[in-house]
């Protein structure tokens, strides 16, 4: 048995969760759940990121204080770990508010204070709100943040900086092994950040300007800019540094541990965050993983395109399975994907309703009708050693089309040898053969809803279940 560690990154609560966040739980959810079965100890966790500039000033403009603010918004991402939503098999929700992180973000800057990394400096830079950070010159695309669209503030203040520039060198060992950043486009992309040479960046804000943030150690006058405190909650979760249920020991120390992040996250994730461990002698990431981004007919949601696609909308239309589905098969894990509600109507209706479901019905009702006993499980239908393949490598989409390959044959054996036929015969050894069939069919289900028991888990019970009392289910995947 090993103890592995894994966990999303925490989104902002300054908005309703967003469908890329979605993915990125739901891909996670996948592996602590193949992990657990296969009898690793996992520990899985998620939470909200509830600091900094952006979210103090989306509550002002709510009209809110920040406490009430981010206490809405972070119950509406913890909903997504529910049943009714995406039914996430996490094992802890951090909030970086909680004393307990806040704790947790103070001794990894006294740690950090300690080694020499952190000094004070007046600074002056080109500030981008939308990105909680400062940017250089080169980032910028005629005078304005290309991700944000907005020109950045001059900000001209004493900050407390950290040395990321002496790690360079350390980095790029770390970055040396292949299975730190998967996938390895993005790794090379990570070498080549720490190639062009790092600068030290700033971890703290003026208090006088922003108070929402850890306060820092030994200074009244500053907190701890975002990142720093954000990314800590990684092992804060853990209970580090107290450590009183030794949870940071077995999995981060001693277990193996993987991030999941989007692909805009490299810097922070496999960069900054690896830096600040390195300074405090903490293990490094094992391994992280960088999904891509998901669009709406060729354009990146957004309020006022009005083409935001929620994961709450995928689940009231299609239901927790099937959206946890078209995350898993429809969408790249590694590239950006494009979505649109046509296409995800056609998806569920061809795959779900007339594949999946289709199938389950059809075999169900032959058997049911056919079989005096429910069939009994053998050897010889084995679930799908692909699957587990693809899934160790991050490619879900085709640990999905391998299952629906089979769901393929098994609608083409029913097509071809017409085993509701067969069992009409006269002719015993036709009606053998046709009997035969439909308890390999039966079994077939019990295999494919093996292979599912991760990616739908309540799907995959509700197979089980019908092959075992012998029923045919209710219409797992109604029609739109
Ligand atoms: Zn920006």
């Amino acid at each position: 048995m090993r103890a592995r560690y894994i966990s999303t990154t925490l989104p902002y609560v300054n908005a309703n969760p967003h469908i890329g966040f979605a993915l990125e739980l739901v891909q996670a959810d996948v592996l602590a759940r193949i992990w657990r079965s296969a009898g690793d100890e996992v520990f899985f966790n998620t939470g909200t990121d509830e600091h900094g500039q952006k979210v103090y000033d989306a509550a002002k403009v709510a009209g809110q204080e920040p406490q009430a603010y981010i206490d809405h918004y972070a119950a509406e991402v913890q909903k997504l770990n529910e049943k009714e939503a995406l039914n996430l098999s996490t094992d802890a929700f951090v909030r970086t508010s909680s004393s307990a992180h806040l704790q947790a973000a103070q001794e990894m800057w006294r740690r950090c204070t300690a080694e020499d990394d952190i000094y004070l400096k007046e600074y002056e830079g080109l500030y981008c709100v939308g990105h909680e950070a400062f940017l250089t010159e080169k980032d910028l695309v005629d005078g304005k943040c290309p991700d944000h669209n907005v020109e950045p503030q001059v900000l001209r203040e004493k900050n407390y900086f950290f040395k990321f520039k002496k790690y360079e060198k350390s980095l790029l060992d770390y970055l040396q092994k292949s299975r730190v950043i998967v996938p390895e486009w993005r790794r090379q992309e990570a070498i080549n950040f720490v190639k062009e040479g790092l600068e030290d960046f700033s971890i703290s804000r003026e208090k006088k300007r922003l108070s929402w943030g850890v306060p820092v150690p030994g200074d009244d006058s500053q907190v701890m800019y975002v990142w720093f405190d954000a990314l800590t909650n990684y092992i804060s979760t853990l209970g580090w540094p107290d450590d009183e249920q030794g949870n940071f020991k077995k999995f981060w120390e001693e277990g193996i541990t993987l991030q999941v992040a989007g692909k805009d996250q490299v810097r922070f994730q496999s960069l900054m965050w690896q830096a600040m461990l390195l300074s405090a002698g903490i293990k490094n990431t094992d391994s992280v993983f960088y999904h891509g981004f998901i669009t709406s007919d060729g354009k990146k949601m957004s309020k006022s395109l009005g083409n935001v696609i929620s994961p709450y909308d995928l689940v009231k239309r299609y239901g927790t399975d099937a959206t946890r589905y078209m995350l898993l098969r429809h969408i790249n894990p590694m590239e950006d994907s494009d979505v649109t509600w046509e296409r995800l109507d056609e998806w569920y209706t061809a795959n779900l309703t007339n594949g999946l479901g289709n199938l389950i019905a059809r075999v169900m009702q032959m058997a049911t009708a056919h079989l005096q006993d429910p069939v009994k499980m053998t050897q010889e239908t084995k679930s799908d050693v692909d699957v587990a393949r693809y899934t160790e490598r991050f490619e879900f989409n085709h640990a999905m089309d391998s299952i629906w390959e089979r769901i393929g044959h098994d609608d083409a054996l029913i097509a071809i040898k017409k085993p509701f036929v067969g069992v009409k015969s006269d002719d015993t050894s036709i009606r053998d053969e046709a009997l035969l069939i439909i308890k390999k069919l039966v079994r077939e289900l019990d295999a494919i809803a093996t292979d599912l028991e991760s990616f739908m888990p309540s799907t995959s019970a509700q197979i089980k279940e019908a092959v075992l009392i012998h029923k045919k289910p209710d219409n797992l995947f109604p029609r739109l």
